[in-house]
């Protein structure tokens, strides 16, 4: 990739390298809560904490942020592992914050100790009441006020689980009237009798998320904890945690998050797409998962150069998703063989009145013009070819280089035709276009002098390979969905399957070409889909060759 200047976060870094801050170490972590697959929002996140520690000799820890057990599985941390190490990134340690439970709750008791933390049995709907408005300070819990003894006993009796869920909370004591709303008096643990995925049913009271975040960043050792610009309120909180309990200084720095347009990326609505049945699963193509673009044809590589491009701000702003798709299609347009595929529910067959009925040809035919080191392939050819319907007009406007009555086409690799007659159905339907081809036209030996300027794909009929071709389209219809009901954007149009006639040396796609990446020429960049099976073909398509999008 080309030089780019540093982004805010490394010029961070270079002044405490420069400064022997940490001793000159840089390690980074990437904290995804396992609720959820990964999103190419949380790709931004992977390439930069990684990317920060790789250009700078440090270390990554993956972290997994488990303290909520209602939403978290098990599904869900294997997928978010396997999607990271596919980008490219192997983490230094693998770290759950529910493996620090133990010295998260010793914590609590420092503080409650130190006067700093407290017991509070007011509900839900009290403590927000208690802390009043941006504009105007809060009032003081009546339990706020309870002695250290007190205290102790009553966490002590939570943990051991005593008190129903929602009776009890601890808090802790920093300041009701803080113009800071987090600083009022935050949560740091809540009474929770579930069943936690790695921690079974030791524990019925979990740690909030700024009491256990910061704090697995300090046990960590971690230098720079990087997030999202939501947390630029939770920072105070986060410093003032790690200075009462004296604990390893982590620097908190936030970066403006990924939003792209037509897309949704909240785990939350994910879900609900997944769950609603909007989309087939977490991989359906048209997910903005990492999965899902998995499936979709783009590349480790895509992503990351998608990721470099965009770069890191400290301002939100909406990326234009044909961004992404630029980056897939500059690297297929590199790497992808190119093939032909007729993609018609109802294809038209040409035959050639003039070449003999039980003769195949092998052409040989050049797999990618950019790339002359992917060789060539053999293509039979027949008699009896099929083209895309669209390719012929009975009666074509001016500047129409395809086939029409009387007119000349190449069809690609092979020879100059000639449209003869047109044979229609009784309704009036073109069935079948009887043609001539011009012998000495053959591609790479043309002594025709014969000069056609339309070149059209074609696959020989007895030699057609069936498949199912999925053509996706965006997922929303709107630019930036994040306003009202986002489902009432879904695109009714965003998949449509239809019927392939591929060439036969897509037979051997699974173990040939690019990991099943390829172009149909003139049709898109494809790729096969997992759904294959031995007797049929399924290609879904990642994009097209030019943004039919653009203004
Ligand atoms: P979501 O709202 O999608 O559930 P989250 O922030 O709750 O996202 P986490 O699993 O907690 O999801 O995220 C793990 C890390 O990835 C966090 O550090 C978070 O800041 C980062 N991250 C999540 N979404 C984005 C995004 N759209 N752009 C950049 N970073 C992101
Ligand atoms: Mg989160
Ligand atoms: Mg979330």
């Amino acid at each position: 990739p080309a030089e780019r200047s540093l982004n805010f976060i490394e010029q961070l870094v270079e002044e405490d390298l420069a400064a022997g801050k940490n001793g000159g170490r840089v390690h980074t972590r990437f904290p995804p809560e396992p609720n959820g697959y990964l999103h190419i929002g949380h790709a931004k996140s992977i390439c930069l904490n990684f990317g920060l520690a790789d250009k700078y000799g440090g270390q990554t820890n993956l972290r997994f942020d488990d303290t909520n057990p209602v939403t978290e599985d098990v599904e869900y941390v294997d997928s978010i592992k396997a999607d990271v190490r596919w980008l490219g990134f192997e983490w230094e340690n693998e770290f759950y914050a529910s493996d620090y439970f133990d010295q998260l709750y010793e914590f609590a008791e420092k503080l409650i100790q130190d006067g700093l933390a407290y017991v509070d049995d007011s509900t839900a709907e009290q403590i927000a009441a208690q802390k009043g408005t941006p504009t105007e300070p809060g009032t003081n819990s009546p339990y706020r006020d309870r002695p250290v003894a007190e205290n102790l006993d009553l966490f002590r009796r939570m943990k051991a689980g005593e008190f129903p869920d929602g009776t009890k909370v601890l808090r802790a004591k920093v300041d009701m009237a803080s113009p800071n709303m987090h600083l009022r008096d935050p949560l740091m643990y809540r009474i929770k009798h579930a069943h936690h995925h790695r921690t079974g049913d030791k524990w019925c009271i979990y740690p909030m998320y700024d009491f256990a975040h910061g704090q697995s960043d300090a046990i960590e050792h971690i230098t720079h904890s990087l997030c999202t610009l939501e947390f630029v309120v939770h920072r105070p909180l986060y410093d003032w945690f790690i200075e009462k309990l004296d604990i390893f200084p982590s620097q908190q720095i936030e970066f403006a998050r990924l939003n792209l347009t037509y897309t949704v990326m909240s785990k939350r609505k994910l879900l609900q797409l997944v769950n609603e049945g909007h989309v087939s699963g977490w991989d359906d193509p048209r997910m903005p998962t990492i999965s899902g673009l998995r499936r979709r044809g783009y590349t480790p590589s895509s992503i990351r150069e998608f990721c470099d491009r965009i770069g890191i701000a400290r301002r939100e702003n909406l990326i234009d998703v044909g961004l992404l798709e630029f980056c897939i299609r500059e690297e297929l347009n590199k790497t992808a063989p190119r093939v032909m595929a007729v993609l018609d529910e109802k294809p038209l067959k040409v035959v050639l009145t003039n070449y003999p009925a039980d003769k195949t040809e092998t052409l040989r035919i050049e797999n990618n013009p950019e790339d002359p080191a992917a060789g060539e392939r053999d293509v039979p050819f027949s008699r009896e070819v099929w083209i895309e319907r669209e390719d012929f007009m009975e009666n074509p406007p001016k500047k129409f280089f395809r086939l029409f009555p009387g007119g000349m086409v190449r069809l690609k690799g092979a020879y100059i035709i000639k449209c003869d007659e047109v044979m229609k159905d009784d309704a009036g339907e073109v069935t079948e276009l009887r043609c001539t081809y011009i012998p000495e036209s053959r591609s790479g030996s043309d002594t025709s002098g014969i000069n056609v300027k339309g070149t059209i794909h074609w696959v020989s009929v007895p030699h057609a390979v069936e498949a199912e071709v999925r053509l996706y389209d965006r997922l929303l219809t709107v630019e930036d969905p994040s306003e009202g009901d986002f489902k009432a954007f879904i695109n009714p149009n965003s998949l449509q399957v239809v019927r392939g006639l591929v060439e036969p040396s897509l037979k051997n796609i699974k173990t040939d070409a690019q990991e099943g990446r390829i172009q149909f020429m003139r049709k898109g960049y494809f790729c096969l889909d997992p759904d294959t099976t031995a007797d049929k073909l399924i290609f879904n398509r990642t994009v097209t060759l030019k943004d039919s999008w653009a203004k």
